[in-house]
């Protein structure tokens, strides 16, 4: 369709931009300032430099309005927490004393002050710092760094709009600060913390901001009628002072729902919305309402958080529809582009079929300013970059690297009976138990053990050629040697080989299978100077050949005892991973699946009786409403059976969680069928086992008595006594004895010793029963 040149005026704009600099400058002038190698000054020089770029960049490629604030040292829910005082208590001195150091004491804690805790930003891979709160908190305006950063862009002649976390999103992802009730809600805070937030607004205006824009993603989630009638009145009050810039209320990430209408009626002056497929009800929705008469609409036509190219003639017919429901419509990528890696062009070593598909920041970057051309001007004016857009999509969409017949005639042909085990649970454990020969409350671990130096630089002889394959080989069976004779020494059940020729979990795989690639500088920030390269999941997944059976065999082969092959879920492996956007994602789940299921049976055929397949990405990757949970849940579970399903009812199927509560997953727990499942559960006192007991979960399950996130020892009391507490909760015929997760990231002194005093534990408490 052709879009009527109406929106002359149309700005193409972004809310956000990757912070990390090119050659992540910003992650190594950080930690040089951590170790005292860089001065605060050379920080602040080589941060503002790093903004400086971002923000030519952007203009340069015709974004006509540019984002500020949007930088952080570290995490911009903090910068939030600074700008309205909200600073814990025992972080105060050290703020007071030096505000930098002050700041980075709250990220990271010091040797005597705990940091903030760190949460998912809903339900992306970012993590941000969660705010404390309570009754006593004061609210204090500091607009410091906004306006700081304001004046940046407007001294190199920009127009710029200050970027902030909206205080109704501020306020829900609080919690209670440590003392404070638990069930202190922190939305009773609005009132007092919606002066501060005006302040900062006149502050900003003052310093020559036009439009300010406050982000409201948490609209996007479920809320109750309290909640939505709190962001009412928040935009009431916000927008009546005169003295204001104009306010712009962002969502993204999913649709608006209910609080659609009541950010329509408030006195703002206009609304960004993300209208990509997942959002797409924003569309009706907002016809629904009546549009918006007398506002400004930012469309969030482009993905702003996966990495392939844009489908621009769909966007140009949302674009127009638009055009009839607001006084002005604006060019937007559907949220912050700090989701995504900042620049494809530099992926140099990628399939050159693969990166015409590829849009970082930079590529939606002028993929908005195109739309913004055309919309403003009539497709006549992007003629060109219409013709390369179809050309692209076209050869995507036809490439043999995302159609595979084979693969799609294999997943075409599951039936229902393919993703389940031939005999139910109760008929399987008595198999098993006959077969495996466990004592009660058998001892394992969940699969890696320390990551030490000595890997790490095999790896990186291997990748500089300064050691042969089968040199690194020759390494690799040293280690699991040792790894199998301190279990079989320790007196450990089921044994592990210790995961040391695994670089990552999911890369790991992501590198065997078919249909998965890899980059070379698609960083993006995790949390703080934490940056993760996810692997691109671009075509059909297919598994060449085994990928871990040697190594599982290899060890069985040292060991009379049962050897437990590991491998990653395939819904970890989408969750961690920039997934293909061209099928529904249950349908890529079930390509992975089928590979990882085609491994289960080749595991099992070379004689493994134990097999673990990890899921802890099962709960974070829930939809954020709940209207969606049921289909997400369907597709992930099936998933899962499906790739453990193809086993004899001997072979013992265990799979693992962590980080996170599970209670409110426990049927979709128990829906995995799995024959014993390890969780994360030593630091919330066992917690998850009663909730397990609690839905009748009828399998086993080993809840973890060892908290790895910390150097810690756990003694054989302690270990005991979660052991105990287990059992009140789960009969000794079905509890497992674990770590709470691998042992990767600990050092072997501790792992010796904890690994003991578990098993120590287990012999204890067995001797009571
Ligand atoms: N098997 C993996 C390990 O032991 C599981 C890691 C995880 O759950 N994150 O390291
Ligand atoms: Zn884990």
């Amino acid at each position: 369709m052709t879009a009527k040149p109406a929106a002359a005026a149309a700005r193409a704009t972004v809310y956000g931009y990757p912070r990390q600099g090119r050659n992540r400058e910003l992650k190594k002038a950080i930690e040089g300032y951590w170790k005292g190698r860089v001065t605060a000054d050379a920080l602040r020089a080589t941060t503002a430099e790093l903004r400086r770029t971002n923000w030519q960049q952007l203009a340069d490629a015709g974004i006509s309005e540019v984002p500020t604030g949007d930088f952080s040292y570290y995490d911009h829910v903090l910068d939030t927490s600074v700008m309205v005082g909200a600073v814990p208590a025992r972080h105060r001195a050290a703020v007071e004393a030096d505000a930098l150091d002050g700041y980075f004491a709250m990220a990271r804690g010091t040797q005597d002050v705990a940091p903030l805790e760190m949460t998912k930003w809903f339900d992306t891979n970012y993590h941000y710092l969660v705010p404390e709160l309570g009754p006593d908190t004061v609210f204090t305006a500091d607009s410091t760094k906004q306006v700081a950063e304001l004046k940046e862009a407007l001294a190199l002649g920009l127009t710029a709009r200050p970027v902030l976390v909206g205080p109704v999103t501020y306020l829900l992802l609080a919690k209670p600060a440590p003392g404070v009730a638990a069930d202190f809600d922190p939305l009773t805070l609005l009132d007092r913390l919606l002066p501060v937030y005006a302040e900062v607004l006149a502050d900003l205006r003052a310093a020559g901001a036009e439009w300010v824009q406050l982000d409201e993603p948490a609209l996007v989630q479920d809320r109750t009628p309290a909640e939505l009638n709190a962001a009412a009145r928040a935009y009431r009050d916000l927008g009546n002072p005169a003295d204001r810039p104009k306010l712009l209320v962002a969502s993204y990430f999913d649709r608006l729902g209910a609080a659609l209408q009541v950010l329509a009626a408030s006195p703002v002056d206009g609304l960004a919305l993300d209208f990509t497929d997942s959002a797409a009800a924003n569309l009706d929705d907002l016809a629904w309402v009546g549009g918006l008469p007398g506002k400004r609409l930012v469309a969030g036509v482009v993905n702003g958080r996966n990495i392939w190219i844009n489908d621009h003639q769909k966007s140009l017919a949302t674009l127009g529809t638009l055009l009839g429901l607001a006084d002005r419509v604006d060019v937007a990528a559907s949220c912050s582009l700090q989701h995504v890696p900042l620049d494809a062009s530099a992926e140099q070593d990628i399939d050159p079929e693969v990166r015409r598909w590829l849009a970082f920041a930079r590529q939606k970057t002028a993929e908005v300013v195109t739309l913004a051309k055309g919309l403003a001007r009539g497709t006549e004016a992007i003629t060109a970059e219409l013709a390369a857009n179809r050309a692209d999509l076209a050869a995507r969409a036809d490439s043999p690297i995302t159609r595979d017949p084979a693969v799609r005639s294999r997943a075409a042909a599951v039936t229902d009976a393919d993703g389940r085990r031939s005999q139910p649970y109760s008929e399987r454990a008595a198999a098993q138990r006959a077969h495996l020969g466990l004592p009660l409350l058998p001892t394992t671990t969940i699969g890696s053990f320390p990551q030490t130096d000595e890997l790490r630089v095999a790896r990186a002889d291997l990748r500089a050629g300064r050691i042969d394959t089968a040199g690194y080989e020759e390494r690799i069976k040293d280690e699991i040697r040792e790894v199998l004779s301190f279990q079989e020494k320790t007196g450990v059940d089921v044994l592990v080989h210790g995961e040391p020729e695994r670089n990552d979990m999911v890369q790991y795989f992501a590198e065997q299978l078919t249909g998965y690639f890899a980059t070379q500088h698609g960083w993006v920030q995790s949390y703080g100077t934490r940056y993760v390269r996810p692997p691109i999941l671009a075509g059909d997944i297919s598994r060449p050949e085994p990928m871990t059976v040697r190594w599982t065999t290899y060890a069985q082969a040292q060991t009379a005892k049962p050897v437990k092959g590991m491998l990653t879920g395939p819904v970890t492996m989408l969750a961690w991973s920039f997934v293909r956007d061209d099928q529904p994602l249950g349908d890529t789940a079930r390509q992975v699946a089928l590979a990882l299921r085609d491994e289960v049976n080749d595991l099992e055929a070379a004689g493994t009786s134990v097999i673990q397949v990890d899921e802890p990405a099962l709960r974070e990757t829930l939809p954020l409403r709940a209207a969606d949970h049921t289909a997400y849940l369907d597709w992930a579970t099936e998933s899962f059976r499906l790739s453990t399903s193809g086993v004899r009812p001997g072979t013992q199927i265990h799979t693992h969680m962590c980080y996170a509560e599970f209670g409110d997953i426990v049927q979709a727990i128990d829906d995995l069928d799995a024959d014993v499942i390890s969780l994360e559960a030593a630091r919330s006192h066992m917690q998850v086992a009663g909730e397990l007991a609690e839905h009748g979960y009828p399998r086993e399950a080993g809840p973890g008595v060892w908290d790895i996130h910390s150097p810690r020892v756990p003694s054989t009391a302690e270990a005991a006594s979660l052991l105990r507490k287990g059992l009140e909760a789960i009969p000794a015929e079905r509890l497992w004895v674990n770590p709470d997760c691998g042992l990767k990231t600990r050092g072997w002194t501790e792992t010796r010793a904890s690994l003991e005093n578990l098993v120590a534990a287990a012999r204890e408490v067995r001797s009571e029963l």
